[in-house]
């Protein structure tokens, strides 16, 4: 992609009303534009990084075992009366009527109309277990939108929902989505720490936030040290072994953490001082088993070995693509910008020419530009004719993982300059050995 051709409306100065660094960043970045209170525009750089996050989602998802579906945003009162949840959801729900005065609203959430789905269908639990996910828009009319995307009124969710025959089928559902989140969020390079959430009247202990660590984040979190080395599962993990999934959910589970809400200060003091980690914490995860709450009103049952009926057992999961985006900006960004970890970045690598206009330069940043691309990697070309300083600030900004910079003494050597957004280390390199370089290279080595 050309920058002269791209539509990358960068701001130069801090927009007054973001008062948290991931917010100011992705207005100054040119990725959203705000509408109106909570509600954002995805413009191109930022649509990238949201199809790179939505992927990787997908991938795990899919991975352990769920199944992608679409539903739709604007739903049926009706549903919502069949669970009780009509009068009891409150303001933050949006209410609307249609022409015929029909109660309709736009879904906080889908428990209602998958569980629809399910009961529509599916008769006999050797159909069991299902898990279906979607990834879909919602709105909260929160009372203080407010950090950009972080908390917004519309915003996107990953919300999947799993059904089984009974609790231990459900409990197995519960523990794939735990180890999938741990892979996702590992994936887009943030360190998640699951921990215990309230369960309200459903009770047990299936239910876990997945927190990351940031000065900015809205809730206070404590927990074990031992939580920064644990090892996330790698991509051979076998998601049909039931015992396998359960080791690594207990294996995570066993340190203390707790946010505020659930924080056990009896336990806590159990804790090696030196172990103690107390923060502050952004949720971008959230995992609940809730049991026979929808599918008992619903009527949402199948026959089991048994020959009965059984309501079935559900949860659900959801991750907010949206506010993970701001989370990861909060977790990697520095004076001049942001710092994409490699398997989100909008682009790989931004190519600097330094001279647009001279003869030399073009020709070698077009021969570079045309080889990073048959190695696979997504360029933005500064082909613009600003001076070298403003293109760093921008390519700075954007935080791609690489620059490559190219000016008139380098192209006289026959070499170009790349630069390592992350440290910001600077190698010459002989222009055709650039692509082979960055090729297959990650800049910080989160996996592609
Ligand atoms: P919070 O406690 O932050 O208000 P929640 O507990 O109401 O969130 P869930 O219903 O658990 O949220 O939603 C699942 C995920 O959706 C959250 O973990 C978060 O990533 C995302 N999410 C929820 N509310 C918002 C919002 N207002 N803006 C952006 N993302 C959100
Ligand atoms: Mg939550």
């Amino acid at each position: 992609m050309r920058l002269s051709r791209y539509f990358l409306p960068i701001l130069k100065e801090n927009p007054r009303e973001a008062d948290i660094v991931s917010h100011r960043l992705m207005l100054r970045a040119g990725m959203i534009r705000q509408q109106a209170a909570g509600s954002f525009s995805w413009l191109p750089l930022g649509m990238r990084v949201l199809d790179k996050v939505n992927r990787i989602i997908r991938e795990e998802q899919n991975r352990a075992g769920a199944q992608e579906i679409l539903m739709p945003t604007i739903q049926s009162a009706e549903l919502w009366r069949e669970s009780g949840r009509y009068d009891d959801y409150g303001k933050e729900m949006l209410r609307i009527k249609d022409r015929h005065e029909r109660d309709m609203l736009y879904g906080p959430t889908n428990e209602e109309m998958v569980t629809d789905i399910f009961r529509s269908y599916v008769r006999s639990y050797k159909d069991l277990p299902l898990n279906l996910y979607h990834i879909q828009w919602k709105f909260r009319d929160e009372v203080r939108p407010r950090f950009g995307v972080m908390r917004s009124r519309e915003f996107l969710m990953k919300d999947a929902y799993s059904f089984d025959l009974d609790y231990e089928g459900a409990r197995a559902a519960y523990n794939r989505m735990f180890v999938a989140y741990l892979r996702t969020f590992e994936r887009v390079g943030l360190k998640s720490i699951p921990m215990r959430a309230d369960t309200g009247p459903i009770g047990g202990d299936l239910s876990h936030e997945f927190i990351i660590l940031a000065d900015t984040g809205e809730s206070a979190v404590f927990c074990h040290r031992d939580f920064l080395d644990l090892k996330v599962p790698g991509e051979d993990v076998d998601f049909s072994d039931d015992a396998a999934i359960a080791g690594i959910v207990r294996e995570w589970t066993t340190p203390y953490a707790a946010t505020e809400e659930m924080h056990d200060e009896a336990l806590w003091s159990g804790v090696d001082e030196g172990e103690r980690l107390a923060a502050r914490g952004i949720e971008v995860g959230h995992i609940f088993h809730f049991g026979e709450k929808y599918s008992k009103p619903m009527g949402a049952r199948v026959t089991g070995p048994d020959g009965k009926d059984h309501f079935v057992s559900m949860g659900s999961y959801g991750i907010g693509p949206t506010r993970l985006i701001a989370a990861i900006i909060e977790a990697s960004h520095d004076e001049a910008g942001i710092v994409w970890p490699q398997s989100v970045a909008p682009f790989d690598a931004a190519l600097i020419n330094m001279k647009a206009g001279d003869a030399a330069c073009d020709g070698a940043c077009d021969a570079l530009y045309a080889a990073l691309g048959a190695a696979g990697l997504d360029v933005l070309y500064d082909d613009t004719d600003q001076r070298p300083g403003a293109k760093f600030a921008t390519a700075d900004l954007i935080g791609l993982p690489w620059q490559v910079i190219v000016g008139p003494r380098g192209v006289e050597a026959g070499e170009a300059e790349i630069k390592d957004r992350r440290t910001g280390e600077r190698v010459a390199v002989p222009l055709g050995e650039v692509a082979a370089r960055l090729g297959g290279t990650p800049a910080d080595g989160t996996p592609a």
